[in-house]
């Protein structure tokens, strides 16, 4: 057993403990990681034919800072730069994706409810949550057809127990006049139109990141399992004890407010509430005849809500897909039927006729997507300053319990690395 002291602790070494980890000016931290390898859920596995990530991630950048440092990390990698491709299954047909601007593609008398609907849609000043906010914007059709059962496969959750902006940004809103301009020019207005890629998957820029700290300070392999927040102590699986002046939680927050064994810590583990998703990356005999970079799929008939073609994005001639299935936390689930009812849905689909599937592996991302709820994000909040007081950060997507991109956290990480500097 080794007692350490540090200024900074980290906990986790996924995009943003390291991201935090490169900013730092001091020398004097510590990153601490329970897995072997560091990237949290930015981490690839390359096989012989095929390169999987934790199902897609993509780096959609929308500042040039963030860009310019991806940029120069990765100046000697080969990256794929791609113009989003990418649609909806509906119906044994595959429109464009957003469902809302492209309902001109669906047949005639689909059209018109959806139209009509829309026209007649009852605006609020404010919505009660986010399936009323859906409503209120869209009209039934288009909340019925789409909207509704892709996010209810995706969260896993009766919608009305979201908060109206739970997807915040990465919602793709549109209002009657882009739709109907839409009818015309495709202008694609997603939030994600273009998108940069490395050809050894997206965690080649967590190995970069990794790379250029003083690697004997990131500790893989060590988990911590207890944390006494008045001694300002971190107890780690081995035995070890890190004493520190700063706590950077990037774990999740149910996992971290586990660590403490206060009642309050538990009061509030108790209202976090999110979804956990099984990803299937599987790799296939031959190509397929689709060109898309990833599909959704609204219906229930089919287990999974969304699924991705790495083949595509990376121009690789052997069929190589992510499968993202939706879970509530407290599912139970049966990897092996999931995995036999994909393979009879991927045929259903038209995408695996006649292939073989060769190689595969099996990811559950828990949590995955975190429930925003209104109640719940405000005593977060009052949490977040009592910790901070304690200097103690969660950050991250999962430490601060948000929706966001490893941009978001990225940019999260790196100011709060400059302002504690500054104290
Ligand atoms: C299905 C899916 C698809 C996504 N696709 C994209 C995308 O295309 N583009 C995009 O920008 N974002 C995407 N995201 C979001 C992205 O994954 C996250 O924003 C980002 O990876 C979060 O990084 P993080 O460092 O905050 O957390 P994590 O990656 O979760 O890192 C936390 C680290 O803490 C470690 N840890 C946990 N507990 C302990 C402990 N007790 N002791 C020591 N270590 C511990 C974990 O092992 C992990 O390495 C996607 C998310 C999901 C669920």
């Amino acid at each position: 057993m080794e007692k350490i002291n540090t200024k900074y602790l980290i906990l986790g070494a996924g995009v943003s403990g390291l991201t935090f980890a490169n900013f730092l000016k001091s020398n004097d931290y510590i990153v601490v990681e329970k897995d072997s390898r560091p990237g949290g859920y930015c981490k690839t596995t390359i096989k012989d034919n095929y390169v999987w990530d934790y199902a897609g991630h993509f780096f959609h950048f929308k500042t040039d800072e963030m860009k310019s440092l991806f940029e120069e990390k990765m100046k000697d990698e080969k990256l794929v730069k791609q113009d989003k491709n990418t649609k909806i299954y509906y119906k044994n047909s595959l429109i464009n994706y957003p469902f809302q601007t492209n309902i001109h593609q669906l047949p005639k008398d689909e059209f018109i409810d959806c139209l009509y609907d829309l026209f007649n849609k009852e605006e609020k000043e404010d919505y009660d949550n986010f399936l009323d906010m859906l409503y209120g914007k869209f009209g039934k059709s288009i909340v019925e057809k789409f909207l509704k059962p892709y996010n209810e496969k995706l969260y896993a959750c009766n919608l009305n127990k979201l908060d109206k902006d739970a997807m915040g940004r990465f919602f793709p809103y549109a209002d009657l006049k882009q739709i109907i301009n839409n009818m015309k020019a495709n202008e694609n207005n997603s939030y994600n139109n273009q998108f940069l890629y490395p050809r050894k998957g997206a965690g080649a820029f967590m190995d970069k990141l990794y790379e250029s700290l003083d690697v004997n300070k990131v500790k893989l392999n060590a988990r911590v399992t207890k944390i006494d927040i008045d001694n300002k102590e971190a107890y780690i699986e081995n035995g070890d004890v890190i004493s520190y002046e700063y706590l950077i939680n990037t774990s999740p927050l149910n996992q971290f407010l586990q660590l403490s064994g206060r009642q309050e810590d538990k009061n509030l583990l108790e209202k976090l509430s999110y979804n956990k998703v099984l990803v299937f990356n599987l790799g296939f005999e031959k190509k397929s005849d689709f060109d898309e970079h990833w599909i959704y799929l609204p219906e229930k008939e089919y287990n999974y809500y969304r699924i991705g073609f790495y083949n595509n994005i990376l121009n690789d001639e052997k069929l190589s897909m992510y499968i993202e299935i939706g879970f509530s936390k407290d599912d139970e689930i049966d990897v092996n039927k999931e995995l036999k009812e994909t393979l009879e849905n991927l045929e259903k689909n038209g995408i695996t006729k006649d292939n073989k599937l060769v190689d595969h592996e099996t990811i559950i991302m828990d949590p995955a997507y975190v429930h925003i709820e209104k109640e719940t994000t405000e005593e977060i909040n009052k949490y977040m300053k009592k910790i901070n007081e304690m200097n103690i950060y969660s950050i991250g997507r999962y430490g601060a319990w948000t929706y966001c991109s490893m941009e978001d956290a990225m940019i999260s990480a790196k100011e709060l690395a400059n302002k504690l500097e500054q104290e």
